[in-house]
């Protein structure tokens, strides 16, 4: 993949943020410190690495020796992540920092959305990584006009970390910009969050995904339309759909939405056992993790949450089709007759009882007969 060109395709897609963050790069006024905001696969990863193109580039304009295709010097180092004034910032287990940020480099390079390379193991970013990103500011930049540190995932700063950070803000080197990336700006101290510039990412067009799954991940015109449809605003979702493994998922929690709508007790018990991994009689485990078990919740959550809008005439044809697809056309005029809201906030309660360590079928099993209404 081609991290500025797909860089690129984003800043389109971002019709408010990309004009705004070009604006501000142009004009030389670029806060020391910004926090891109705003939800998943809205591609604020990707434009932190673009604006250390539009600060270090070497020429732009009509002289360039950049160009569209961004070849300069400096460019090409971003686009493989390699230049040096370029701090990528990723969160790792602890006391993986020198293993682990280099192996989740690595994995960038090769495709800028992989994820998951730690597994379901927790991952923090550190005081060891914000010492990292200090000591790498006290040198000056060393081939570019700017550093550009960017923070990713930067909810996941631990306090400490969040205190060296805060005095990092209240005096932050002119040379460098600080991105913090996050979509729970609210999980940073208020402290940092009132030293930042906040710039707020939309979700992105289905369109923008279309085109971005076609171009960049090789994927057939008509399946780029419907997985961008599947994936609601979030691009990462829409390439997550190109795995295997989340299709799977993805095809169970529409197949369950099916059995609660129809009300098949039995059958949802058995989901319930088959997906704990306990089913003896059908010798058959799904492998799934708690991890996994939560993700395919949520997209249960994700379908009856398209049954409403589906409901009160808010999605968009190739959206309905797909949703038709999934789940069965019969079975989605069937939804409208559905508590939909209350079915969500039974399945945010069993999302919540699983991170509290709850039993997994016991969990499932009461979530699912409470669906079909058969819970007393
Ligand atoms: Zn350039």
């Amino acid at each position: 993949m081609d991290i500025l060109a797909a860089a690129e395709a984003i800043a389109r897609a971002q019709t408010r943020v990309g004009p705004l963050l070009d604006g501000l790069a142009a004009s030389g006024k670029l806060p020391p410190a910004l926090v891109f905001a705003g939800p998943e696969g809205a591609g604020k990863e990707l434009m932190a690495v673009r604006l250390a193109a539009a600060l270090d580039c070497e020429g732009r304009g009509p002289e360039s020796t950049c160009g569209a295709a961004r070849r300069c010097g400096a460019c090409s180092k971003i686009r493989t992540l390699e230049h040096p004034d370029l701090h990528l910032i990723y969160p790792v287990p602890h006391g993986e920092i020198d293993a682990g940020l280099p192996l989740v480099l690595e994995s960038r390079r090769e495709d800028f959305f992989a994820r998951g390379e730690f597994g379901n193991r927790g991952r923090s970013v550190g005081i060891d990584l914000v010492r990292l990103v200090i000591e790498a500011l006290s040198k000056h930049p060393f081939e570019g006009k700017r550093a550009v540190v960017a923070i990713f995932e930067a909810h996941l700063a631990t306090v400490e970390a969040q205190n060296a950070l805060l005095k990092l803000l209240e005096e932050p080197p002119a040379s460098a910009v600080i991105v913090l990336v996050t979509e729970y700006p609210d999980r940073l101290l208020p402290t940092i969050r009132s030293r930042c510039h906040e710039i707020r990412f939309d979700p992105l067009a289905a369109g923008a995904i279309a085109d971005f799954l076609e171009e960049f991940y090789s994927v057939e015109k008509k399946e780029a339309k419907r997985l961008a449809a599947l994936a609601q605003g979030n691009i990462r979702r829409g390439i997550d759909f190109l795995d295997e493994r989340f299709l799977g998922l993805w095809k169970d929690a529409a197949a369950i939405v099916g059995l609660v709508v129809d009300g098949k007790k039995k059958e949802l018990i058995t989901e319930a056992e088959e997906l704990a991994g306990y089913s003896e009689s059908r010798r058959r485990n799904r492998g799934y993790s708690r991890e996994d078990v939560a993700e395919l919740l949520e997209e249960m959550i994700i379908l009856f949450g398209l049954c409403i809008r589906n409901r009160d005439g808010r999605v968009e044809e190739s959206e309905k089709g797909v949703l038709a697809d999934s789940i069965g056309a019969e079975r989605l005029a069937a939804s409208a007759a559905r508590d939909l809201p209350g079915d969500i906030g039974k399945i945010s309660s069993a999302i919540e009882s699983l991170r509290r360590n709850a039993d997994l079928e016991l969990t499932l099993s009461h979530l699912f007969l409470d669906l079909t209404g058969a819970w007393y």
